[in-house]
């Protein structure tokens, strides 16, 4: 099986199924548990930022990180592709009752300009402006990494103009790997980061939340709240700090077969790309002979898999189970289906 759907179907590996069935553990709601307090520093630590929480999710890190820095009424702005706004239930208002205020981005980038022609003037007519939440890489613009020089200038806009800054940065590590720079050196521009375990570092469940000390007090109350209190949470923490250390060094080795595919797909007849366009694991292509419905059925019927994105387009995602061999062979289907 080949399967390119998403960086969330890695399994745990033996190594790390040995360090989850041997962590420490006690009653995390007590703050009892040494693995996920040491997952929890550890990650502030990698994040430059004084405090973590580890919740079982990336949904709830970003919808804990809203409530905890709006009142309702308040208003985000965050580019019309954002996970948050796009993928989330509805999350900020049903749990906030925040308003979304939609940034037309570029593959999810937006400038100082756009920004600020979403922000609202100080006036009782308008809900207040809050919080500016940012994607990096960006999910549905196909993992594009930010430039640190247009998160600064995010930054400054923000700064000027009394927001808050959060990331969404699920794919932080993707972005810190393609730019050959810290996650801290992306997260410096941030009150609060969003960061996930089981995606590209493939652990099986887990994200953190990760700002100042005063933030994360108060979020651990939403956290709760939420329902997202866990007791003897270790076992599943043990997988993070595992990934942690031992699969950030290698998801440039994700990046090289997103590349490779993507240079595969542009040399087939019927298939639409720009292989720059392909900075991290994502892959996104265009079809002009066939439907993504009938391309996603035959090579099913092969045991190989990727998601449509709409009837014309399909994603695929490198992640530490697909090797560059999958990669080739998944190529050699395309060719072969498509001529
Ligand atoms: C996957 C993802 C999330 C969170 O997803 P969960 O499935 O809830 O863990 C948040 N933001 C982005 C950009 C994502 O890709």
């Amino acid at each position: 099986m080949i399967d390119l759907r998403s960086d969330t179907i890695t399994l745990p590996s033996a190594e790390m199924r040995k360090v989850m069935a041997q962590a420490p553990v006690g009653d995390d709601v007590f703050s009892d548990d040494p693995t996920v307090n040491a997952l929890e520093q550890r990650t502030a630590e990698i994040l430059g930022k004084e405090a973590a929480v580890f919740m079982p999710s990336g949904t709830m890190t970003n919808q804990v990180a809203v409530r905890t820095h709006t009142q309702p009424g308040d208003e985000i702005l965050l580019d019309e592709n954002a996970h948050i706004y796009f993928y989330e239930g509805g999350g900020t208002a049903a749990l906030s009752g925040a308003i979304c205020r939609l940034i037309p981005g570029t593959r999810g980038i937006f400038g100082a300009v756009e920004m600020e022609a979403a922000m609202r003037p100080v006036d009782v007519h308008y809900p207040q402006s809050k919080i500016v939440c940012v994607e990096n890489t960006t999910n549905r613009g196909g993992g594009k990494v930010w430039p640190l020089e247009k998160l600064a200038e995010v930054q400054n806009s923000a700064r000027e103009n009394n927001l808050i800054m959060h990331l969404d940065g699920a794919r932080i590590w993707n972005a810190a790997a393609a730019l050959n720079v810290t996650e801290a050196e992306i997260a410096k521009f941030f009150d609060s980061v969003s960061v996930c375990f089981s995606k590209g570092l493939g652990a099986p469940v887990g994200s953190a939340l990760v700002g100042s000390q005063d933030f994360i007090l108060e979020a651990r109350r939403f956290r709760k709240q939420y329902g997202g209190g866990m007791r003897q949470a270790g076992i599943i923490a043990a997988g993070a700090l595992y990934a942690l250390d031992n699969h950030r060094s290698r998801l440039a080795e994700d990046h090289a077969n997103a590349k490779a595919f993507a240079q595969g797909l542009a040399e087939i007849p019927g298939i639409e790309i720009n292989p720059g366009d392909v900075e991290t694991n994502i892959i996104m292509f265009g079809l002009s002979k066939m439907t993504s419905a009938e391309l996603i059925k035959r090579l099913g019927e092969l045991d190989t898999h990727m998601l449509a994105m709409d009837s014309r387009s399909i994603r695929a995602v490198t992640n530490l189970m697909v090797t560059e061999k999958q990669i080739s062979e998944a190529l050699e289907q395309i060719r072969s289906i498509l001529s």
